[in-house]
């Protein structure tokens, strides 16, 4: 079984959707491994989207992810990166697949409701940043 992390973002935990979205993400498929509530500061928001740093919404991004509590998870099944993308749908709610998790709950293409790995490698350091081995 391969593994991926998902974080519901502050826009969904504030507006009660967290409960909708983590049972969205159980009736596709997947078995949560591990899960809490998180409140990011600046450092630990910027370090996990590094990879963004000097693009136009980088600070925007930073704002929102601290902006309020997050739950990051660990989800299981197998091919987990590529499936959850697939649940998740497109980073934009308007180009997002009718069904999605962004589709159904998210407000714009910064305010998404989720985010998932991007590909296996990216998984473990994003696991690895919020959970230690032992935990999942
Ligand atoms: N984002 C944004 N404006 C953009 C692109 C991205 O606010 O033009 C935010 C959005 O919250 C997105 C996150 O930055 O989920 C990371 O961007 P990425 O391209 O990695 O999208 P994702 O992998 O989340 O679909
Ligand atoms: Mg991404």
């Amino acid at each position: 079984m391969d593994q991926t992390l998902a974080i519901i973002k502050p826009d969904a935990v504030g507006s009660g959707n967290a409960g909708k979205i983590i049972a969205h993400l159980e009736n596709s498929g997947f078995s949560i491994k591990a899960i809490r509530l998180a409140v990011l500061n600046r450092e630990q928001a910027g370090d996990f989207y590094s990879v963004h740093e000097g693009k136009p919404f980088y600070k925007g991004l930073v704002d929102f992810m601290t902006s309020g509590p997050v739950m990051p998870m660990v989800l299981e099944a197998d091919a987990a990166v590529e499936k959850l993308r697939g649940v998740i749908g497109a980073t934009d709610p308007a180009e997002a697949a009718e069904g999605t998790v962004r589709n159904l709950y998210a407000e714009s293409k910064g305010r998404n409701a989720i985010h998932a790995s991007d590909s296996d490698e990216n998984a473990q350091v994003e696991i690895g940043f919020f959970f230690s081995p032992n935990e999942c």
